[in-house]
C-alpha cells in the first residue's frame, strides 16, 4: 500500500495566501464595482530590464543555430556567470568567495528548501517570528519538527521574536542552535543588519558549531552606505555561513527565474561518525544528482545585469519600488499608522491602529478601502499586531491605495 509523506499533514490547511485569496474573492464577488488593489503578495509588477531582454533574445537565436546551439550546460551554472557574480556581487565589496563557490538555480524558494536535503534530522533549528514561512514549512516537510501548537509554533524549532521592542533583529539565543536562518533585508518587516549584528552571530555561529543560512534576496534594495549586503563582509562567515541570492526582486525575474547560492569551500559539518564533511562537496552532489541547471537563455538575461546598462537599468527598478516604499511610508505616517522598515526594503511593517489584530486590520482595509495586504499574524505569532504593505506595484496603484487609507484613517 503505498503512503505518504504525513509530515505535510502537519502543515496548516489554511495557509496565508490562499486565505488572503479567499477573502478578497468573497469581497470581490459582493461588491464587483470596487476596484481592489492589491499591495499583499511580494511579486514584482514592473518589466524586465531591456539589456536583461535583449540578452535572452541573442541567447534564444544561438538556439537556433547549430553552431551556437547548447544542450544541458553545468549544472552549477555557467562559468561566465558565476565570475560576474563572484567579482561584483561579493569580491567588489571585500568579500572572499570564489566563482567556483558561487551555484545557479532556478531561484531562492528552491534552494532555501532544497539545503536541508544535506542536513542530518537531529540539528536544532532557529527561526525569527515573524518570518518567511517557506523556512518554517520545508522543515516541517523534511520532518524536522512536530505538530503545531494554537499559535501556530512548531514542537522542535526555536523561534527567535522580532518585534519593535528588539528593533526586529533577534536576540542572539542563549541556548545552542544547529542551524539558522537570517534575512536581511527582512521580509516580512523590511529591517536591516548592521555589520556588528552579523558579527556577533557569526561569533555564536563559530563558538557553537553552527551554520548560518543568510537570505539577501532583497540586498539590492539596501541604500544605506553603512550596511552589509554580504554576510561574507563580515570575517569568518565563510567558516559558519551559506548565502542565498536572488534576481528576482532586483531584475523582476520571478517570473524568469534566476538565482544563486554561495557555498564556501571552507565551510564543513559534522557526519555521525564525527568526520568533518565538506558542505559545498554534499551540496555539488545534490545538485548534480538532482538538479539540470538553469535554462542558458535566462542565465544569458541574468549576465546582462551585470553591464553597464543592466545595471543602471536594474538600479532604476529598485529605486522606482523604494519610492514607492517611501510614499507608503509617508502617507501612512500621516494618517497617525506608525510603519516600521521601506527604507531599504520593498516592505512597509505597519504597526495596527487602535490595536486591531491583523487580520481586523486586513478586513478593515480591504472593506473600507479595498486595498489588500497581508496580515502581520501569517507570517508568525510574534507579527500579530503588525501588517506588511509591499512597495512591488504601479505608481498610480500605490498613490491611490494611499490617498484612500489617508481619508478613512486620519483622524
Ligand atoms: N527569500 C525571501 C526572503 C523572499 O521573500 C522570496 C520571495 O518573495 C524568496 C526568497 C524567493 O525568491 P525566488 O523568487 O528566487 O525563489
Amino acid at each position: 500500500m503505498a503512503t505518504i509523506n504525513d509530515n505535510y499533514l502537519k502543515l496548516k490547511a489554511g495557509y496565508l495566501f490562499p486565505e488572503i485569496a479567499r477573502r478578497v474573492n468573497a469581497f470581490a464577488e459582493a461588491n464587483p464595482d470596487a476596484k481592489i488593489i492589491r499591495l499583499g503578495i511580494g511579486d514584482v509588477t514592473e518589466p524586465l530590464p531591456e539589456a536583461c531582454r535583449s540578452a535572452m533574445i541573442k541567447a534564444v537565436e544561438e538556439m537556433g543555430d547549430r553552431a551556437s546551439f547548447k544542450g544541458y550546460g553545468p549544472e552549477q551554472g555557467y562559468a561566465w556567470l558565476r565570475e560576474k557574480i563572484a567579482k561584483h556581487d561579493f569580491q567588489a565589496r571585500g568579500c572572499d568567495i570564489d566563482a567556483s563557490e558561487i551555484f545557479i538555480s532556478d531561484g531562492s524558494k528552491c534552494d532555501t528548501g532544497n539545503i536541508l536535503d544535506i542536513f542530518g534530522k537531529n540539528n536544532t533549528i532557529a527561526v525569527t517570528d515573524p518570518v518567511y514561512p517557506v523556512y518554517v514549512d520545508t522543515n516541517v516537510m523534511a520532518g524536522h519538527t512536530g505538530p503545531a501548537n494554537d499559535r501556530g509554533e512548531f514542537e522542535g524549532l526555536v523561534y527567535l521574536p522580532i518585534t519593535a521592542d528588539n528593533n526586529f533583529t533577534a536576540e542572539i539565543p542563549s541556548q545552542k542552535v544547529d542551524l539558522i536562518y537570517l534575512c536581511f533585508p527582512n521580509n516580512p518587516t523590511g529591517a536591516t543588519a548592521t555589520k556588528e549584528y552579523l558579527k556577533a552571530w557569526v561569533d555564536y555561529a563559530k563558538a557553537n558549531h553552527s551554520i548560518i543560512f543568510f537570505d539577501a534576496a532583497y540586498e539590492a534594495f539596501i541604500t544605506d552606505p553603512s550596511l552589509p549586503h554580504s554576510i561574507y563582509e563580515v570575517e569568518g562567515a565563510r567558516d559558519c555561513a551559506i548565502e542565498f541570492r536572488s534576481f528576482s526582486k532586483n531584475a523582476g525575474f520571478t517570473g524568469t527565474r534566476c538565482a544563486l547560492t554561495v557555498v564556501p569551500k571552507t565551510l564543513t559539518a559534522k557526519a555521525s561518525d564525527g568526520s568533518d564533511v565538506e558542505i559545498w562537496k554534499l551540496w555539488n552532489r545534490r545538485q548534480s544528482t538532482k538538479f539540470n541547471g538553469v535554462s542558458y537563455i535566462v542565465q544569458r538575461g541574468a549576465e546582462a545585469v551585470y553591464s553597464e546598462e543592466g545595471q543602471a537599468q536594474t538600479q532604476a527598478l529598485v529605486s522606482f519600488y523604494l519610492e514607492n516604499a517611501k510614499i507608503i511610508r509617508e502617507q501612512l505616517t500621516a494618517a497617525g499608522i506608525s510603519v516600521y522598515g521601506g527604507v531599504n526594503a520593498p516592505y512597509v511593517w505597519v504597526k495596527t491602529p487602535n490595536g486591531l489584530s491583523s487580520w481586523d486590520f486586513f478586513d478593515k482595509l480591504l472593506q473600507t478601502c479595498n486595498v489588500v495586504g497581508t496580515p502581520g499574524s501569517g507570517f508568525g505569532a510574534a507579527g500579530e499586531g503588525y501588517f506588511r504593505i509591499s512597495a512591488f506595484n504601479s505608481r498610480e496603484n500605490v498613490v491611490e491605495a494611499m490617498q484612500r487609507i489617508v481619508e478613512k484613517f486620519k483622524a
